[in-house]
Order: C-alpha cells, then sequence, then structure tokens
C-alpha cells in the first residue's frame, strides 16, 4: 500500500496559495479534458471512469473554514486519516478561516475541480445564503455534495466563575445583565452564531457578540474569562467540561447526551425552541468528475465505520451518520431543506452579515 498521511498544516499560515496553486496549474488539464469531451472522449463534471484512473496520484487538500483546534477541524483530522488510507494516498487538512466559513467555501467554489481540493463545512453551508446578501458562491449550484459526515449536540457553557448554577438561574442573569454580558461566536453563520441567536431569541434580549475566527480561539479566551458565554459543539467543549475549565448549562439535542450525562436538554430546562445540531459534510467544485466524487464518499463511508472513528466522535459526545447518510443524495437532500429551514429563521432575527 502506498504511503498515507495527515499533513498538519494548520502549522503554515493559514493561505488558501497551495491549492490555487494546483488550480492555475490545472487549467491547462481542463482545458485538455474539454477538448475530449468535444470529441466525445467524456471528462468534465459528468465523469467517467477514466476520470477516476491513477485518482489520486498527489495530495488532497480537505479545507476546513475555521481555525485549527476546533470542532470541525477535529472531525475532520478524525476522518481525514482511515479516508486517506482508503484512498491510497495523502490528505493534507488546511485551514482557512474567516466570514463564518465562507471565504474557505467561495475559494473551494473557484478551485480546479479534480478531487484534489475538497471542502469540510457544517451547517454554515445552509445558513450563508441567507446571511450573506452578497456570497460569492451558490452552496447548491457551486459545488457537488460527497457526503454527510457527522451529528454533533451543542453545549451552552461559561467562563467557570459565572454565578449561575443551572440554566434556569442563566436565564435570569442574562435577562438581568443583557447590557454587560458578552457571548462569544466564531463567526457570522458559524454555528455558535445561530446557537447565540436561538439564546437571545429564546431569553428575549439582545446581548454583546464577539465574533472569533473559529471555537479554538473563542474558547481559549472562555476559559481564560475574557467573555461570559458560549454556544458550541461538544466536539470542543467536552474537555473542558469535564477538566472543569468551563461551566456548562445544558445540550442543545433532543436528548441528553452520553459523555455528558449530568447536563440537562434546553428543553428540560425550560427552553424548548433552542435546538441546534451541527451536521458536517465534504463537498468539491461543481464539476468535479462524478466517478471521483463516488471515489470519496466511498473512502468517507469507511472512515465513518471505522472503530476507532467511532469511538473518538462518542468520547466527543458525537456520531458519525448512518452509512446511506454518507452519500452525495442524502447530503443535497440535507442542504436543501436546512437552506430552507434557516432562511426564515434568520429573516426574522434581521441578522445580516452586511
Ligand atoms: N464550532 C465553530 C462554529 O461555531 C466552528 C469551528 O471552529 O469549528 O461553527
Amino acid at each position: 500500500m502506498r504511503q498515507h498521511q495527515v499533513d498538519d498544516a494548520s502549522a503554515r499560515p493559514p493561505s488558501a496559495a497551495r491549492y490555487l496553486g494546483r488550480s492555475r496549474l490545472g487549467i491547462g488539464v481542463a482545458a485538455a479534458t474539454l477538448a475530449l469531451a468535444a470529441c466525445g472522449g467524456g471528462g468534465g463534471g459528468g465523469g467517467g471512469e477514466e476520470a477516476a484512473e491513477g485518482y489520486p496520484d498527489g495530495d488532497i487538500t480537505v479545507v476546513v473554514p475555521f481555525s485549527a483546534g476546533g470542532p470541525t477541524d477535529t472531525v475532520t483530522r478524525l476522518v481525514a486519516e482511515p479516508m486517506a488510507e482508503e484512498l491510497g494516498g495523502n490528505i493534507v487538512v488546511q485551514n482557512v478561516e474567516g466570514a463564518g466559513g465562507t471565504v474557505a467555501a467561495g475559494e473551494v467554489a473557484a478551485a480546479n475541480p479534480d478531487g484534489y481540493t475538497v471542502l469540510m463545512h457544517h451547517i454554515g453551508m445552509s445558513t450563508a445564503p441567507s446571511l450573506y446578501p452578497d456570497l460569492a458562491y451558490d452552496p447548491l449550484a457551486d459545488f457537488k455534495t460527497v457526503g454527510l459526515v457527522t451529528e454533533v449536540p451543542m453545549t451552552i457553557v461559561a467562563r467557570k466563575d459565572l454565578e449561575p448554577q443551572t440554566m434556569e438561574e442563566l436565564v435570569v442573569y442574562l435577562q438581568q445583565n443583557a447590557d454587560t454580558v458578552t457571548l462569544a461566536n466564531a463567526g457570522i453563520g458559524a454555528a455558535s452564531h445561530l446557537c447565540g441567536l436561538l439564546l437571545q431569541e429564546a431569553i428575549g434580549q439582545t446581548l454583546t457578540e464577539v465574533p472569533y475566527e473559529g471555537t479554538g480561539p473563542a474558547l481559549t479566551d472562555l476559559v481564560a474569562g475574557q467573555v461570559d458565554v458560549m454556544c458550541d459543539q461538544t466536539t470542543n467543549t467536552t474537555g473542558q467540561i469535564q477538566g472543569g475549565e468551563v461551566k456548562a448549562y445544558a445540550v442543545t439535542t433532543p436528548e441528553r447526551v452520553a459523555s455528558l450525562p449530568d447536563l440537562p436538554t434546553t428543553a428540560e430546562a425550560g427552553l424548548p425552541e433552542l435546538q441546534v445540531g451541527v451536521w458536517h459534510g465534504l463537498y468539491v467544485p461543481a464539476e468535479t468528475p462524478d466517478e471521483i466524487v463516488q471515489r470519496l464518499s466511498d473512502a468517507l463511508k469507511v472512515a465513518l465505520a471505522d472503530q476507532a472513528v467511532i469511538d473518538q466522535l462518542a468520547d466527543l459526545g458525537s456520531a458519525p451518520v448512518a452509512e446511506e447518510e454518507a452519500t452525495p443524495e442524502a447530503h443535497t437532500e440535507r442542504l436543501s431543506e436546512q437552506i430552507e429551514l434557516w432562511r426564515p429563521i434568520i429573516e426574522q432575527a434581521g441578522v445580516s452579515a452586511d
């Protein structure tokens, strides 16, 4: 078997130059493919078996749209290794932060559609069209979906010395101190931003939001007491909760989370409308050949069935999606549904990134 590895690209500057470089190099290849298609040779977005022949023959870059050390980064690195092994190639994880994940998504939409640039994104892919009036891409038209990856609960957490001890007390505290409390998030359109919107809606107050470029730096500031409250995925908050570095109030899922059994659900705490789960999925540029998308999707399924991945996700309060959801079809369906689900909620909240 060929060597496989997951490279730690987070150590490098968050630049898209590397895979954009591949895009530029790929122009000649794309032109040649088009010429072949015109002669009945196949290729292009529809794909053909020859499109995947020899794939992968070089590093595959999986772009994470938030900082290193956050939930999306954690999920990506967990699945990247078994995917690389299954594909018989190398996967490089690259963090491209900014604007709630839209910078990375825009760059991947414009990358060479050769299967070497892949995006890992979450629920934010479905909310961006409602939040960003000038979005540079269309989530449905400018990408092919590869498959859903995981579902991750969120937790309401605070700096460890915040007074309230329960979710009920927190609600009262936030209502009484709305003018001074700070609410961290990972940028407009991040899952933490959405959860924060629902929290503010639930308590009937507007709080001062503090945006970061990912949960990594936001959580660091929460632990240091620089910000007061946050809602974020169990993938990152579990360790901090178990270690007593943050105070936890509730999980945002209908059921309690096995790895954090003492935490009530928001519904148990009297806020049934405050529910949000974070789904992740893999995307490639729209013209990527179907055969390559299928290779990636098959590798994703294998990765999600890997017992080590299942166990590590369980420790972090999460789980892989069912096998039939790790498919382009199920993923497109989820994305379409969620775009429609979030549009009225965001419109009603009157939030816009411009
Ligand atoms: N958890 C973040 C969010 O709120 C993103 C991240 O850093 O993975 O969307």
